[in-house]
């Protein structure tokens, strides 16, 4: 891996800006963004997918993404559920079609349930939610669902207790998140899924238990290769686990077909088991075979900032404009600034390559 070594390590914290932002849009058609009220990129790609981060706090530390002493933005910086629920409703007029709510951990968030009802109420957008599962239970699961959330996935590294603690550096046990897992399955939530980051000499260990839940649950299992992200800058080539090698294990005991993907922006290379059983298996290859030529995401964070890229350096700010009573129309016009500036691509294996100065708590993953 090249670049690595160029990586920046300052992490500054977001400031509340006192100066009027500029909520022109007058003159938007001058503007190549401003000439369509669809977010389309420089380079042609349609943008259907916002992420949206509704805290950076999480009650985990996981290694490959939060460090120990993290710093959190201030409480005041953070969007509102009425400023996250108005940006979901423009954003639904340009084209966005699926939101995913992410963090940090989300249901930390103690106005989840609100957020999800009132996104609900103010776009016909389907929900999602991404969640380490710690926290959620069968009761929490249908109050959320009954008030809009479709579909969800769980993040889980290691089903050994120790190994997960490890990881984790929390007290929570993966059995917690199987049962979690469990109940989304039989409370009808469409597509459960299963995210896993394997890490060389951590986790790898475990590829073979891990794919297995995809056959004993009937769901997707996708391993995420580990991508320098991690607040601590501790991301090194050395702990990096390819989707090539992860699939070789794979097939030592589950023998996998490729399946064709009907969705041309899925970030996920799917596989049946050969042998029939349920279940799919997943490979999300950021780092090895980058996809950002079929990127359709877009995202928000928390401290209301637009990021058109995980790895962008540059960040559009709506915060402002919503805090200043902006009109919708120049809410717009930012989302479709970020948008019409999404890099071609991340250029993780680049010579020039720089970290983000976030971490993928403090973006929403
Ligand atoms: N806390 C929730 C969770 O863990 O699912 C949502 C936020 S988390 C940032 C979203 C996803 O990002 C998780 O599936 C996590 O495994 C993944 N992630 C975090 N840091 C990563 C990294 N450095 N490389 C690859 N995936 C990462
Ligand atoms: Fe928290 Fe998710 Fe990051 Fe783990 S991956 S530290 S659960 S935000």
């Amino acid at each position: 891996m090249e670049g690595i070594n160029s990586m920046t390590r300052t992490i500054a914290l977001p400031t509340l800006s006192r100066e009027r932002p500029d909520t022109s849009h007058a003159c938007a058609s001058s503007r190549p963004w401003g000439m369509q009220r669809r977010l389309i990129d420089s380079h042609g790609r349609v943008i259907r997918d916002l992420r949206i981060s509704i805290t950076d706090r999480c009650n985990f530390r996981c290694t490959y993404c939060m460090s120990t002493d993290c710093e959190f933005a201030e409480t005041a910086t953070l969007l509102t559920p009425r400023e996250f629920v108005r940006v979901a409703r423009i954003a639904e007029t340009l084209g966005i079609r699926k939101i995913r709510l992410t963090g940090g951990e989300p249901t930390l968030h103690p106005q989840l349930e609100q957020i999800i009802a009132e996104i609900r109420q103010a776009t016909t957008v389907e929900i999602a939610l991404i969640t380490n599962g710690s926290r959620l239970t069968r009761d929490s699961l249908a109050r959320l669902q009954e008030a809009g959330l479709s579909r969800v996935t769980m993040s889980l590294d290691a089903l050994d207790e120790e190994r997960f603690a490890t990881i984790t550096r929390s007290t929570t046990t993966p059995q917690r998140v199987i049962a979690a897992i469990e109940d989304c399955i039989s409370l009808g939530f469409s597509e459960t899924k299963v995210n896993a980051v394997l890490i060389r000499g951590v986790n790898d260990g475990e590829t073979l238990a891990l794919a297995n839940l995809a056959r004993r649950y009937a769901i997707d299992v996708r391993f995420i290769e580990y991508m320098p992200l991690d607040a601590a800058h501790a991301w090194d080539a050395s702990k990096f686990v390819s989707a090539a090698e992860t699939r070789r294990h794979i097939e030592t005991s589950y023998p996998l077909l490729a399946l064709d993907s009907c969705d041309p922006s899925a970030t996920a290379s799917l596989f049946a088991f050969a042998d029939g059983a349920a279940g799919r298996i997943g490979f999300i290859a950021p780092v090895s075979s980058p996809f950002c030529g079929a990127c359709s995401r877009l995202r928000l964070t928390a401290d209301g900032k637009l990021r058109p890229c995980l790895f962008s350096t540059d960040e559009w700010d709506v915060r402002d404009l919503l805090r200043w009573n902006a009109s919708d129309a120049s809410i717009a016009d930012r989302l479709l600034e970020a948008t019409w500036n999404k890099q071609s691509s991340h250029g993780i294996s680049g010579t020039d390559f720089v970290q983000p100065r976030r971490g993928m708590s403090a973006i929403g993953g």
